[in-house]
């Protein structure tokens, strides 16, 4: 209940922020979103990747759920509370497809383009933070937790690495010691993104119990306002 008493918290922060900006009388205020923010500052354009889609379901749970929709899930609750918040939102895809170039065939060279495309978007944007959602598999069903991904070659993705898995730890799941991992060329997005970006893998679809906590739409929605929170720590912290 304590961890529930937590996010209904944020969420309230959020409704009031909000509101406060609605009653506010000076047409022209800016919602103050978290701390003090200066003239100079320009908030990064957030970009929200739901990882696979269309014949890629990426991994998949005992009960035959993949993770695409998960995926999706949590980054449509992400971009709803984002917009709120006042951020501008870019989602690689809102539904469930493989955003492929038109006329490729066969299910590599689909990935293929469908990573490119991705990619493109995800540096399309001066001034931006990215976020890759995913869901983790491994063949022994004991292991479970959120785990942060980053480029070992970026300073910024670490830091946003940290300050996202902060928020996991403090509101979601309090007993979560996994640390945030550098990585290389083995995850394209990560090692080709121009601006900080991170890979969630938001939990363990090969641990039963995990799997039902991330088929929940309500903990979805937990999950996706806490890794938010993680975003907006970052943003307005560093
Ligand atoms: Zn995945």
């Amino acid at each position: 209940m304590r961890k529930k008493g937590q996010l209904i918290m944020l969420f309230g922060a959020i409704v009031c922020i909000c509101a406060a900006a609605l009653l506010s009388d000076e047409p022209t205020a800016k919602p103050a979103s978290a701390g003090v923010v200066s003239a100079a500052f320009e908030r990064p354009v957030l970009i929200l990747d739901a990882g696979h889609g269309g014949a890629d379901g990426g991994c998949v749970a005992a009960d035959g759920t993949p993770e695409k929709g998960i995926n999706l899930s949590i980054v449509q609750t992400m971009r709803d509370t984002a917009a709120i918040m006042g951020y501008d939102v870019i989602c690689t895809r809102e539904s469930d497809v493989s955003i492929h170039d038109e006329g490729v065939t066969g299910l590599s060279k689909q990935k293929k383009s469908d990573m490119d495309n991705r990619l493109a978007i995800i540096n399309g944007y001066d001034n931006a933070v990215a976020l890759s959602i995913h869901q983790n598999q491994f063949t022994d069903p004991q292991y479970s937790g959120a785990q942060m991904f980053y480029s070992k070659k970026s300073e910024a993705a670490h830091a946003l690495a940290e300050a996202i898995k902060g928020r996991v730890v403090s509101t979601l799941q309090h007993e979560n010691e996994r640390e945030t991992k550098p990585v290389g060329d083995e995850l394209f997005l990560l090692d080709n993104a121009k601006c900080p970006m991170v890979m969630a893998e938001c939990g363990f679809l090969s641990n039963e119990g995990e799997a039902q906590r991330l088929e929940s739409p309500v903990y979805q929605k937990h999950m996706a306002l806490t890794l938010l929170f993680g975003v907006n720590d970052y943003i307005y912290n560093e």
